[in-house]
């Protein structure tokens, strides 16, 4: 199979190439992900080892960014909070929530069944796909895996083709005492993650782009293979006239371009209510204008280069549309020649008919759009395709309350932006195009296990009453216990003394 080259950024550099799994190769992957799963050791261990990585990677924390940021090309504050800090946060998390999650449960058994218990046993699904993005090439992979992995699935990682981070996963695993093969990392592009999710695995979990999230989702089905799909977003931010501008602007600020705007949940669209705006646009002008880039002045700076030269020509093409359609760019709105660095950019006069509005811009491009009331600002919210977070900003908490519950979205901030997903036991998913499925949350292996049902009753010659042969004198009993369970003039005595009266029918009856 041909080689993929990996560079940064940043410089320009190629830093290695990838060869993509041939067959063979990725048979023998598949071969030691079962074996793997049938050797899986025990949670405790599992939970160990987790701790042990979650530990390794702060004694190697600084090594670690040095790799994120040179694949990436982002600023190394981004790097640090958002993938070394939510990586840690969650192996924390996932390692002390995994023992009383994966614990049996005792079910209520109903009046109905009486002298019966009901349990739930948490069980792995065997192999688990995680596909993985180029924007946090480390938390989007490693979190959806250890889940899996706690869970006792074996689990194949298939990172971006652009953001590999070659050999570091492996190395990390190793060192922190993973099972061998029980998290195997296979590098390739498209064409491997298609053979990957051809292959059937147990579940997929996907974070990427709508399109190949249709795709995957329409390869899946040959296998009826489950999938969760983490895809992407358009995210509204509400600033109602009552807030501190300060703050509120500067949450904008970062909410839209943190990581450059490649994230799933930036902000993207900015709507302000109307007799705040142009002071709100002023100064987040002015704020913006401030911002440092890696690029040109070196770090300590907010702002990295864009990963993926083809997303420069996303957010180009949708700039041009959008000022060919009237809109004004405040300032940045051209990239840096010979780079991958495109500066912070300010659009005003924007229309929902514009695809700046309608289509997710995935760079540092912040849109404002000024509402005139609560109803006009939930509408715009929700004109979109995407349904991934949302932020509403406002002193009224009762109102910013409700106008959240009004939003069609997985995820929702309030007076703060992306910071649900800083909240590991909070859910993180999608609705309508951002996806469906989720992970992390209170149960957050829930997604990763099997939930098997189970009824347990004694041994004796005693039948069912519902069991054959089926007689005119039970019907009427059956019909009565009906009758007493759940009519409107249920009673608990009639039902008992029912439900013995069809018992001993029952047993005097049976065949
Ligand atoms: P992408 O869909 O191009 O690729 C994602 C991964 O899928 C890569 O590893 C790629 O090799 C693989 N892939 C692509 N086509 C495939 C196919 N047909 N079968 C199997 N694998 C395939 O996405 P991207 O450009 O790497 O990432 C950017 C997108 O990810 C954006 O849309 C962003 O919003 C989204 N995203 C979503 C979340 C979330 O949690 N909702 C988080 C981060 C990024």
């Amino acid at each position: 199979m041909p080689g993929l080259t990996v560079t940064n950024p940043l410089t320009g550099a190629p830093l290695y190439s990838l060869d993509e799994p041939g067959p063979e190769a990725l048979a023998q992957i598949w071969a030691q992900a079962r074996q793997a799963q049938a050797q899986m050791p025990a949670l405790r261990e599992r939970v160990a080892a987790v701790t042990r990585l979650q530990h390794l990677i702060t004694e190697r924390q600084e090594a670690i960014v040095d790799r994120i940021v040179a694949e990436t090309g982002k600023s190394r504050f981004d790097a640090l909070s958002s993938e070394i800090f939510g990586s840690l946060d969650a192996c924390e998390y996932l390692a002390r929530q995994a023992p009383k999650q994966l614990a049996d449960e005792k079910v209520h058994t109903p009046l109905a069944l009486l002298g019966k218990k009901s349990r739930l046993w948490h069980e792995p699904l065997g192999t688990v796909l995680v596909i993985a993005p180029w924007n946090y090439p480390f938390y989007q992979l490693l979190v959806p895996a250890l889940s899996a992995f706690l869970a006792g699935n074996a689990v194949l990682l298939k990172p971006s083709e652009l953001t590999p981070l070659k050999g570091l996963l492996e190395e990390l695993l190793r060192a922190a005492g993973f099972p061998a093969q029980a998290l195997q990392l296979v590098y390739g592009g498209k064409a491997t993650g298609q053979a990957l999710v051809e292959a059937g695995p147990d579940l997929i979990f996907f974070t990427g782009s709508v399109a190949s999230g249709q795709k995957i989702m329409q390869a899946a089905a040959h296998k009826l293979t489950p999938v969760i799909l983490e895809l992407g977003g358009k995210d509204p931010m509400l600033v109602f006239e009552d807030v501190n501008l300060e703050r509120t602007v500067n949450g904008a600020l970062w909410g839209g371009l943190t990581t450059a705007g490649q994230s799933c949940t930036s902000v993207e669209r900015l709507y302000v209510h109307q007799n705040i705006y142009a002071a709100f646009v002023d100064l987040l002008q002015a704020k913006m204008q401030q911002l440092r880039s890696v690029a040109t002045h070196g770090e300590p700076a907010e702002i990295g280069n864009m990963t993926a030269p083809f997303q420069l020509q996303t957010i180009e093409s949708q700039l041009a549309e959008a000022v060919q359609a009237g809109a004004r760019i405040l300032c940045g709105g051209a990239r840096e020649p010979g780079s991958l660095y495109f500066p912070p950019t300010l659009v005003v006069d924007v229309t929902h008919s514009m695809a700046l509005m309608r289509e997710e811009t995935f760079g540092p491009v912040l849109a404002v759009m000024p509402f005139a009331d609560e109803a006009e600002a939930i509408a715009l919210a929700n004109d979109s395709s995407y349904g991934l977070s949302a932020s509403v900003w406002s002193a009224d908490l009762q109102r910013a309350e409700r106008v959240a519950r009004q939003l069609r979205v997985g995820n929702v901030s309030i007076n703060n932006v992306m910071l649900t997903e800083a909240n590991p036991a909070l859910p993180f998913g999608g609705r309508k195009a951002s996806g469906f499925g989720s992970y992390k949350g209170p149960r957050p292996l829930e997604s990763f296990c099997s939930r098997k049902a189970v009824l347990i009753d004694s041994q004796s010659g005693k039948i069912e009453a519902n069991w054959y042969p089926y007689t005119t004198a039970r019907y009427q009993l059956f019909s009565q216990l009906v009758q007493s369970l759940f009519s409107a003039r249920h009673s608990l005595l009639k039902m008992l003394r029912t439900g013995l009266r069809l018992e001993s029918q029952a047993q005097k009856e049976k065949f």
